[in-house]
């Protein structure tokens, strides 16, 4: 199988991570990590949950893959990604070793394999990456988009909800105040 099609399939069950984040309220972000045409890590965005800044999907998943290949290095291995790593989890591919990482859709805002910097193929490490990206963006940002637009939906419908309220409560201070007159 083609390089492509095999970086489609394993970035699906990165999708599959990122839509199980989905569920429970977090920020859909999924990763996996391959090794020998296995996937022997997953993760997803448990930060919400957590109450951690580091509980993003691909730190959690390289921290079960080390545990699966009993080291911290993880030389053999493929990083997939629905987003572009951040600082953090850049410097964590660097770190244990990780062969190749392969992201779907760029992050303007924190991304370090390329977009605002390319800390995996930093000449000054002592490490570097082979690096894929856009596989399935489409997919990969479309979670994210439909995730933020649920979210401004949910926050301008507790706003109109609370609003009401204010409203109803003043009616019914009004009917109080008619009350005492009476
Ligand atoms: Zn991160």
């Amino acid at each position: 199988m083609e390089q492509k099609a095999l970086d489609e399939i394993f970035m699906k069950e990165a999708l599959i991570e990122a839509a199980k984040a989905e569920e429970i309220g977090e920020v859909p972000i999924g990763a996996v990590i391959v090794k020998g045409g296995k996937v022997i890590a997953r993760a997803y965005n448990y930060r919400e949950a957590t109450q951690r800044a580091t509980t993003h999907a691909e730190l959690t998943a390289i921290e079960r893959a080390c545990d699966v290949v009993g080291s911290w290095r993880l030389e053999e291995c493929t990083l997939y990604v629905t987003l572009e790593p951040c600082p953090m989890c850049a410097g964590a591919v660097v770190q244990s070793r990780i062969a190749r990482v392969v992201y779907g859709a760029a992050d303007p805002k924190a991304g370090c394999c390329g977009t605002l910097m390319n800390l995996v193929q930093e000449e000054r490490f002592n490490h570097r990456a082979e690096l894929s990206s856009g596989i399935m963006k489409e997919e990969a940002a479309g979670i994210l988009t439909a995730f933020f637009r649920k979210l401004r939906k949910e926050k301008k419908r507790l706003k109109q909800e609370a609003e009401h309220d204010a409203t109803e409560s003043n009616i019914s201070g009004n009917r109080a105040d008619d009350g005492k007159e009476a």
